[in-house]
């Protein structure tokens, strides 16, 4: 059985514990197919400067964010790993150096803090891949595209980031939208994505407003492996839930159409 892949506008790790219209499309995307074998995760939240799998049976629960009610530190997404999915990545990147990390990683807030509303069981083993600092925004998208077979072995494949991440310049009364510079911002993203060639999605780097959309990469980069992926299967991302937040967040999820 194929599986599917989808891009999740995680936002604040609290979307953990919260129900709002965001962690309910989370929930709607997982309910709407057959569990996969596994989860494949790019999360905003491992970049290093190197290519990494979690390669551990079991993998912790890491907490990598500060400033937060205490129980969020208290969550636990018991998932289990999968070293043999670990491996099944390694092998679709034999250009890359791959490290089998078994104990350095885990499973990072971008992962939990949306699958704990894709999969509250937490009964679908996840691997996460890390994005390497080092590598040319194309270079991301060619991983992605390597990654498409996963599908076919019923392993679904997130990427989760935001599209517009500036926490510099968070608006913290503009609940429900976005400044104008970043409402334009996740509509173009939102325009190539959908479109023929969902991997032009990194021309976006070079957009106006990506020095204050995009200030650093890491947030935006997951998204490159989704549309990479789509790309492979000829296909495009259609709109799970848009919107932004606080000025200069999106929250815009897509699935692979
Ligand atoms: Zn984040």
């Amino acid at each position: 059985m194929a599986s599917t892949a989808a891009f999740l506008g995680h936002g604040s790790p609290m979307n953990a514990l919260e129900h709002n219209r965001y962690t309910q499309s989370w929930a709607s995307f997982g309910d709407a197919q057959p569990k996969p074998q596994a989860v494949l995760s790019i999360s905003a939240h491992w970049y290093i400067n190197q290519v990494a799998v979690t390669a551990m049976q079991n993998p912790r629960t890491i907490y990598d964010f500060g400033g937060f009610p205490q129980e969020l530190f208290q969550y636990e997404y018991p998932v289990a790993g999968s070293p043999e999915v670990a491996q099944r990545v390694a092998d679709l990147l034999p250009q890359h150096t791959i490290v089998m990390d078994q104990s350095q990683w885990g499973i990072d807030h971008g992962t939990w803090s949306v699958l704990c509303h894709v999969f509250p069981q937490a009964d679908v083993p996840v691997v996460q891949l890390s994005i390497n600092a080092n590598l040319s925004p194309q270079q991301h998208v060619e991983i992605g595209r390597l990654l498409a077979p996963l599908l076919d072995a019923d392993i679904m494949v997130i990427g989760s980031g935001n599209i517009v991440h500036n926490l510099g310049i968070i608006d913290w009364g503009a609940h429900g939208k976005g400044a104008v510079w970043a409402e334009e911002f996740d509509a173009e993203a939102r325009r190539i994505l959908t479109g023929k060639n969902p991997s032009d999605i990194i021309s976006l780097l070079d957009h106006p407003n990506a020095r204050k959309a995009v200030p650093t990469a890491e947030h935006f980069l997951p998204v490159a492996y989704i549309a990479g992926l789509a790309q492979a299967r000829g296909k495009s991302l259609e709109v799970l839930v848009g919107g932004c937040e606080l000025g200069s967040l999106s929250m815009t999820s897509y699935v692979l159409s």
